[in-house]
């Protein structure tokens, strides 16, 4: 595995991938879900390029930049491993200049549910992605479901930019517990996890309900709104979408997505379910 920190050394290790390429861009403190992104991308092609980057931009005042949960040592170890050809490790002046061209997310779409609660979040997710997307030159790129309203607007960004990279959407990956996997888990104490489990519970309300026939959205956004009170800090948001992201007021099987955020402590968590 070659370990690149700048844009020259990426470039000439890059030229040396004669084949197709999968890349996983993350933040880091690798769990087993960017493995399952990583173990795909090896599946699907000859060669694996991951980066690492904390990206500033996608951080809003006052969020958690300064006490982002760094590994570097354990991800690379985890990288080589799992057979990565190529990790880049930029820092922010690598990857961002003075007066920069922006990419801005689309008005509705951007702001709504995670765009709302961290308004400007998305216009850095997406600026370091078009980055690192022409940068990689990969033929396909991998990003977890976890971060739904994310894969949605990096395929219209992809579609809307005509990218040469498919946008493949990855499974969410669970605990045995049930909650899923993110680098903020280990903010959470003992207590706190425990709470934190009434999200993935609130969503396997959610299915078993709409197994027993019930598709009103209200209905069900209720009862699961009902359920995290029990136990988390807040609730930012329960709401249900279509796969364009627009509300919905009956569940559409095979188009729907159920989605939370929710305050454990001050560990903000998202999760969500695909029907
Ligand atoms: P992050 O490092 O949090 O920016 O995540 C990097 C990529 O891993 C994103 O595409 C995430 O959606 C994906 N990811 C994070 N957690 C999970 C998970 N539990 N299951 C599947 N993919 C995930």
């Amino acid at each position: 595995m070659i370990v690149t920190k700048t844009i020259d050394e990426f470039k000439i290790a890059r030229k040396t991938l004669k084949g197709s390429i999968g890349f996983v861009p993350t933040m880091g403190a690798l769990h087993k879900g960017h493995l399952s992104l990583i173990q795909k991308a090896k599946e699907e092609n000859e060669f694996v390029v991951v980066s690492i980057f904390v990206n500033p931009t996608q951080f809003l005042e006052g969020e958690d930049l300064d006490r982002y949960p760094k590994k570097e040592e354990a991800d690379k170890e985890i990288c080589k491993l799992a057979g990565v050809d190529i990790l880049f490790m930029p820092t922010s002046d690598v990857m961002y200049s003075n007066d920069e061209l922006k990419i801005m997310a689309p008005k509705i779409r951007g702001y709504i549910l995670e765009g709302s609660s961290r308004p400007g979040h998305f216009d850095g997710v997406l600026q370091i992605v078009m980055k690192l997307l022409n940068l990689v030159g990969a033929d396909k790129a991998y990003f977890g479901k976890k971060d739904a309203q994310q894969l949605s607007l990096i395929t219209q960004m992809a579609r809307n930019y005509f990218l040469e990279t498919s946008i493949i959407p990855c499974d969410i990956i669970r605990d045995n517990d049930g909650l899923a996997l993110s680098s903020r888990n280990v903010y959470l104490s003992k207590e706190e996890r425990q709470a934190a489990l009434l999200i993935p519970r609130s969503l396997q309300r959610a299915s078993e309900k709409i197994s027993s026939g019930e598709f009103n959205t209200s209905k069900i956004k209720n009862s699961m709104i009902d359920l995290l009170r029990e136990g988390v800090s807040a609730v930012e948001y329960v709401e249900i979408v279509n796969r364009d992201f627009k509300l919905i007021d009956e569940i559409e099987i095979g188009n729907t997505i159920i989605l939370v955020a929710a305050k454990v402590g001050t560990t903000r968590l998202i999760d969500n379910l695909w029907i």
